[in-house]
C-alpha cells in the first residue's frame, strides 16, 4: 500500500439530481402504475466521480453547473459534505439536470436524463483553467456538451494534467477530444461501440490507436488495462453479493484517480479501484454507496 499523499483531482462534468421511483413492473406507454418508494439522490457521472475520488482521499475540485432550484442547492451541499471544492460549480438560471429513473423488482431500470444546467457547460468559464492547471488529473465524461469536454481536455493537455475520459454515454468522439486524452475508461458496451468490436482484447488494441492508455471495465468480470508500450494488466473483480451496481464505474474511476495521483503503479491502483467498486455494489444508491479510504483498506485487509 502506498503512502497517503494527498493528490488533487479536477472533475469537469455533469451534476444531476436522480429522481428514483421503485415499482414492481415499469409502466408501458400510456399506462400508469403505483410505485413503492421514491428517493432523490444527487448524481450525474461528473459529481459521482468527484465524490468517489474525494471519499478515497483526493482533494477534489468540481467544475460544472447547477440550476437555481432546490436541487442545485442540494447537489452543491452533498458535494461539499464529501469535501469536494465547489468553487467551479456555477449556479445558472433554470433547472438543475435531472435523471428520472424507474427501477423494477428485477433490478432493471429505465432512465430519462434532462440536462438542464449541464447544457450550459459548453466551454471554460473564468477560473476553470486555474482549477484544472493546479490538479494532477482531470476526469471527464460525456454528459455535458462536447465543446465543453473538448475545451477542458485541451486545458488539461496545455497544463500537463493527466486527462482521463469516461466515454459515457457512448457517442462518436471527435479527434479534437481524443487527441488530448491520456487514459480512456470505457465499459464493455462503450468499448464495443467506439472500437466497433465486441471482443474486449481486440477493442483494447483498436482503442490504443486513438489514445495512449485504455482501461475497459467488464462489470463482475473485472477490468482490462493496456498502454502503447505494450503493458497489459487484467484486474479481477472481488466476488461479492451485488445489490445495486449503479455508479460502480464512477466509483472505480474516482478511486483509481486518487490512487494514481498518490503515485500508485497501475496494478495497485486497479486493485484499490476494484475494491472500492466492490464495496459500493454491496450497497444501494450511487454517491451514498461510495466507500471511504478506510473502508477500502478494511475491505482489502
Ligand atoms: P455504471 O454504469 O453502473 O457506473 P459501468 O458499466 O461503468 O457501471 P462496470 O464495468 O459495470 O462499470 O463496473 C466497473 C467496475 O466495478 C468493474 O471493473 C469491477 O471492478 C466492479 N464491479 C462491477 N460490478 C461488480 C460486481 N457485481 N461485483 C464486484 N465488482 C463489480
Amino acid at each position: 500500500m502506498m503512502n497517503h499523499v494527498t493528490t488533487t483531482v479536477a472533475v469537469f462534468g455533469s451534476c444531476n439530481m436522480d429522481l428514483v421511483a421503485y415499482v414492481g413492473t415499469a409502466p408501458k406507454r400510456g399506462e400508469t402504475v403505483l410505485g413503492r418508494e421514491f428517493h432523490t439522490v444527487p448524481g450525474g457521472k461528473g459529481a459521482n466521480q468527484a465524490i468517489a475520488a474525494a471519499k478515497a482521499g483526493a482533494a477534489v475540485r468540481m467544475i460544472g453547473a447547477v440550476g437555481e432550484d432546490e436541487f442545485g442547492a442540494q447537489i452543491r451541499d452533498t458535494l461539499r459534505k464529501s469535501t469536494v471544492d465547489v468553487t467551479g460549480v456555477r449556479t445558472v438560471p433554470g433547472r438543475s439536470g435531472t435523471a428520472h429513473i424507474v427501477v423494477d423488482d428485477e433490478g432493471g431500470n429505465s432512465i430519462v436524463v434532462v440536462p438542464g444546467a449541464n447544457a450550459t457547460v459548453d466551454g471554460l468559464a473564468d477560473g476553470d483553467e486555474e482549477l484544472i492547471a493546479g490538479s494532477r488529473s482531470l476526469l471527464l465524461q460525456l454528459e455535458i456538451p462536447l465543446p465543453g469536454v473538448a475545451a477542458a481536455a485541451a486545458a488539461g493537455r496545455r497544463n500537463g494534467v493527466r486527462v482521463v475520459l469516461t466515454p459515457a454515454p457512448a457517442v462518436p468522439l471527435p479527434a479534437e477530444i481524443l487527441s488530448n486524452v491520456d487514459l480512456l475508461v470505457p465499459n464493455e458496451h462503450e468499448a464495443a461501440v467506439l472500437a466497433g468490436d465486441d471482443d474486449p482484447h481486440r477493442a483494447l488494441a483498436a482503442l490504443l490507436e486513438l489514445v495512449p492508455e485504455v482501461l475497459i471495465t467488464l462489470g463482475a468480470r473485472g477490468s482490462l488495462y493496456g498502454n502503447r508500450d505494450g503493458a497489459r494488466v487484467e484486474a479481477p473483480s472481488f466476488p461479492v453479493d451485488a445489490v445495486d451496481t449503479t455508479a460502480a464505474g464512477d466509483t472505480f474511476v474516482g478511486v483509481l484517480s486518487a490512487a494514481l495521483g498518490e503515485g500508485a503503479e497501475m496494478p495497485e491502483a486497479l486493485r484499490l479501484a476494484s475494491a472500492g467498486a466492490a464495496v459500493s455494489v454491496q450497497r444501494n444508491g450511487a454517491s451514498s454507496s461510495m466507500p471511504t479510504r478506510q473502508e477500502i483498506t478494511d475491505f482489502l485487509a
